[in-house]
């Protein structure tokens, strides 16, 4: 975007439509919603909100799509992945300026979203030729082997807070698999889901491959989990939104997959190099405002560096910058929204009237919510029970490692994890002991890599994703052949 467009974008707002059959279309009812800059409240775009007609056309779309796609050659495919990429590349900076004015990203957050995505469609490439099948030992004249096919019309559903990443890795699985897809982006950041639509259709993606559809998500959801044409549903949000799409996708036999909240543990023993786990922790409690779903949202410290590690903590997030993202130096970007700032202050106040402490933070300035480090959390208070999705880092101090561990798992959640020791066998008894789907020693809970398996347990929901086979579950059906060599015998 130049300065002019740049300027002219601030003061009329950007106008989106839907995304459908390779075309920009209004919503049949003509009906859109507004969307607003959380740092500045301005009205940064207007979006066609689709209605059940609109839905029904996406999803009409991409059964033919899904044809397109499958008959386009394999190396057109893996093609398409690199030129998508590339695209992206040169778009990068649009990309990041949208991202900034409707999630409220800093700048370095939406540039290492941007550059993230690129390293997803160029992962993706290698998985259109990698998908396998199996040969298994038939009677005496039979073969028998199994392929799996994609499984044709495929929904995504995707939250605010990482809308680029998490919208682009289900849609490129999903292509990378053969499927067609219908994108509902969420409803506070739909501009950049449509602006995907865009730049796949011009990296040449067959018309109908990929539709976007923006709109209200239970009226959304509800006719896709229940659309015969729909075969499988990927879903990342909030665990009670999640529970909610799962009842009626259950009810029609569709195979779905849910990414939901966490209360991710980072567990510091008192081997660990202290300096380096803050540091850490300190990047993922409060990276793009905590609003992340693998952030360090409880932080176990055993008893003897507890004092150490809490003040080294509070001296880390003090200093970061809190601020307009647009700045390179910004740190922390405003709240989505003023309900999620109001959510994050009242688990923080709830949990201080029940005895926890605040240390730093803990005084909201809206749009903004400074880093907040909270000590003396114990369970059953909201902070050490509740996802914040918020800039807080809740502390609560462990007698022992074994006690650390039982306040690990002592969460309806089961996402991410850090533990941070140098001792070996502390460290792979907390790797096989947690109860989550991914942790990380000496490392960030908020990692990810294309080809590892992404997803939780409990109520942080199952099914992977990832490249290399844990997406081939959700994202393809398996087919079973066989082959009579000669006339085998029958009954009658
Ligand atoms: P929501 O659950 O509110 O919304 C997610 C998406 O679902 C949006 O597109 C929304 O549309 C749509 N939606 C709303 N109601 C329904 C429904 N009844 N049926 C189907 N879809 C519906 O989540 P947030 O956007 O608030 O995202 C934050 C949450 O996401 C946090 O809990 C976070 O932990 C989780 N998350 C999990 C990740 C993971 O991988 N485990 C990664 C990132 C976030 P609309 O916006 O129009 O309401």
């Amino acid at each position: 975007m130049t300065a002019a467009t740049m300027q002219e974008s601030q003061r009329s707002p950007r106008m989106e439509n839907l995304f459908i059959d390779g075309q920009s279309r209004p919503s049949v009812s003509g009906e859109t919603f507004d969307v607003f800059n959380p740092a500045t409240g301005e009205l940064y775009a207007r979006v066609a909100k689709a209605g059940a007609e609109d839905a029904n056309a996406a999803v009409a779309a991409a059964k033919v799509g899904a044809r397109r796609w499958q008959e386009t050659p394999l190396a057109e495919r893996e093609a398409f992945f690199w030129k998508a990429a590339k695209a992206l590349q040169e778009k990068g900076e649009e990309f990041v300026d949208s991202l900034i004015q409707e999630s409220g990203s800093t700048l370095t957050k939406a540039r290492s979203e941007v550059k993230k995505s690129m390293d997803i469609l160029r992962a993706a490439a290698g998985e259109v030729r990698r998908i396998e099948g199996a040969t298994s030992p038939g009677q005496v004249g039979k073969w028998s082997f199994s392929i799996r096919q994609p499984v044709g019309v495929f929904v995504a559903i995707t939250p605010w807070n990482v809308p680029l990443a998490i919208s682009l890795k289900k849609v490129t699985l999903a292509l990378a698999h053969g499927n067609a897809v219908v994108l509902k982006p969420a409803s506070y950041t739909p501009v950049v889901g449509v602006m995907m639509g865009h730049l796949f259709h011009e990296a040449g993606l067959p018309a109908g491959a990929l539709n976007v559809v923006t709109g209200p998500g239970k009226l959304l959801g509800d006719i896709f989990a229940t659309h015969p044409d729909v075969k499988a549903i990927s879903f990342t949000g909030e665990t009670v939104t999640g529970k909610a799409l799962a009842a009626v996708a259950a009810s029609h036999l569709k195979k779905f997959s849910l990414e939901l909240g966490g209360k991710n543990p980072a567990i510091v023993l008192a081997d660990a190099d202290l300096e380096y786990a803050v540091q850490a922790i300190t990047f993922a409690a409060f990276h793009h405002q905590g609003q992340n779903c693998m952030s360090v949202d409880r932080v176990i410290i055993e008893e003897p560096v507890h004092d150490q590690v809490v003040n080294e903590l509070v001296k880390r997030a003090s200093a970061l910058k809190v601020g307009d993202p647009r700045l390179p130096e910004t740190h922390l970007g405003p709240m989505v929204h003023r309900t999620q700032l109001e959510a994050v202050h009242r688990l923080v106040q709830s949990s201080v009237a029940a005895g926890a402490r605040v240390l730093c933070g803990g005084q909201p300035s809206p749009p903004y919510y400074p880093p907040t480090v909270v000590v003396d959390v114990q369970p059953g208070m909201p902070l050490f029970e509740e996802e914040t999705f918020g800039p807080v880092a809740p502390v609560i101090k462990a007698r022992d490692a074994n006690h650390a561990l039982e306040l690990a798992n002592n969460s309806r959640y089961g996402l991410a994890a850090a533990v941070f020791t140098r001792d070996l066998d502390r460290a792979f008894t907390f790797a096989g002991r947690l109860e989550v789907g991914m942790v990380h020693i000496n490392d960030a809970t908020i990692y990810t890599e294309t080809n590892a398996p992404f997803g939780g347990v409990k109520e942080s929901g199952f099914g992977r994703e990832g490249l290399g086979g844990w997406s081939w579950e959700e994202m393809t059906e398996a087919k079973w052949i066989t082959f009579q060599v000669g006339k085998k015998g029958f009954p009658f």
